[in-house]
């Protein structure tokens, strides 16, 4: 599938029926799998051989979107979460442990920021948080002997400040680390942060990969490029012998290409069991079946929406990054050419009252915690997804109390916008 565009990837990546075979992909609905020799089932214990043993680490129905995933992503291998939660936690914890440290940008969802700064840290794991607009130097100086990982949004949830993905990622490998980015919003569609220089990827496919709020789900992608070896001494847990796995030394037997993911899958998976269902894994896969047609909607009312709200008088700001007049519009311009995504975020006069009301008002958006699925729905941050917040936090992270957050769905334009009219003339 290689030299097919991404959006032919979308509909036919990962799956690739036989003759006679099923044409959608099969779900295999099944926790176990069986062997003739115990001999057979041991090689897959010691990694010796590749196949499936039991639906807790690996199931085929989710391997086949996986491959769906990397392919889209420009990644080499990839693996299925049961959600974005548990997709960020293992890219982290597949690297770092008790001692490690880490630099995130601070501009990140709150769920990510929650788990690196306070569960994360429970376990040992210290974290910088840095601006996301930080200079070179600033960058370079949150980094520690200890440092393991460097973390960042392409376009955070929900300040949507867009990461300059080349300089986090220079960085990053000038201190022998890898860059992981969450490209949940942007999708594949409209970023591949692996083409900038990131060596992980992870995503939230609960948002626009499904895309109907149907089934909650993540993914990591590993481009391949991060050279464990290289920095061995850093990286023991895929560059030393791993005993739980009769001494398999991860980066050596599998590679650049392939020690991230077997690990993850091999130790994270096995321990933690974050594993997402076939059957989520098989709703998620119809949602990527549309992904590059519904992306560029999601982006045409994105955008309509943005321009309505920057001219409209009870409108004191709004974040956007597909506006000329956004600190991000020139990085945006670099790396998201076609739009980012639907997501827009802005403040309305009168605060955080004035908030509420004008979101009771409205008809067609529903208050919702999510984002990014085919029904217009809108949030409050402050009170919601970012409750654990002091204020501080919540301005450092560019989400005042008073913000709204709107996800711009599927439907008509000039629909959402006639919604916003009534529901801002009674604010
Ligand atoms: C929603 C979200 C997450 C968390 O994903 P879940 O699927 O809800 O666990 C992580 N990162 C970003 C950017 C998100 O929007």
């Amino acid at each position: 599938m290689d030299n097919y565009s991404i959006n032919t990837k979308c509909v036919q990546a990962g799956y690739r029926p036989g003759n006679g075979e099923p044409r959608q992909i099969p779900i295999i609905q099944s926790t176990t799998f069986k062997y003739d020799t115990s001999e057979d089932m041991g090689k897959l214990f010691d990694l010796e051989a590749s196949g499936y043993f039991y639906t807790r680490l690996q199931n085929p129905t989710n391997d086949y979107v996986a491959a769906k995933i990397a392919a889209l992503e420009g990644g080499k291998a990839a693996m299925l979460t049961s959600s974005g939660q548990a997709a960020n936690f293992f890219a982290l914890f597949n690297i770092c442990e008790c001692g490690s440290h880490i630099v995130a940008s601070s501009s990140i969802y709150g769920g990510t920021f929650n788990l690196i700064s306070v569960t994360m840290a429970k376990m040992g794991i210290e974290v910088t948080f840095v601006s996301p607009t930080a200079s070179e130097e600033e960058l370079n100086a949150a980094f520690k002997e200890n440092t393991r990982a460097m973390f960042g949004e392409t376009i955070a949830n929900p300040a949507l400040t867009v990461l300059d993905i080349e300089k986090f990622a220079k960085v990053a490998h000038a201190h022998g680390v890898p860059l992981i980015v969450d490209n949940t919003f942007p999708t594949p569609v409209n970023c591949r942060p692996i083409e900038w220089g990131a060596d992980i990827v992870t995503h939230s496919t609960t948002k626009y990969m499904d895309g109907h709020g149907a089934a909650v789900g993540g993914c990591i992608v590993d481009s391949g490029n991060f050279d464990w070896m290289a920095h061995a001494d850093k990286y023991p847990g895929l560059c030393t012998p791993d005993e739980s796995y009769h001494g398999i030394t991860y980066a050596e037997k599998f590679g650049k290409e392939g020690a991230f993911i077997t690990k993850c899958t091999s130790q994270l998976m096995r321990d933690f069991g974050c594993i997402q269902s076939p059957q989520h894994a098989f709703i998620l896969n119809l949602g990527l079946e549309s992904l590059h047609v519904r992306m560029p909607r999601h982006v045409e009312n994105g955008q309509a929406v943005a321009e309505y709200l920057e001219k409209h008088p009870k409108i004191t700001k709004v974040n956007y990054s597909g506006l000329p007049s956004d600190p991000y519009y020139s990085v945006a311009q670099k790396y998201l050419p076609n739009g980012g995504c639907g997501v827009v975020s802005f403040e309305i006069e009168g605060g955080r009252a004035a908030a509420e009301k004008f979101m009771k008002a409205l008809k067609l958006a529903a208050i919702e915690t999510h984002v990014a699925d085919a029904r217009t729905c809108c949030l409050n941050p402050a009170t919601s997804t970012h409750r654990q917040m002091s204020e501080e936090q919540l301005i450092e992270a560019g989400v005042p109390a008073g913000l709204v957050r709107m996800s711009c769905g599927l439907e008509d334009k000039a629909d959402l916008i006639a919604d916003l009219e009534q529901a801002l003339a009674q604010v």
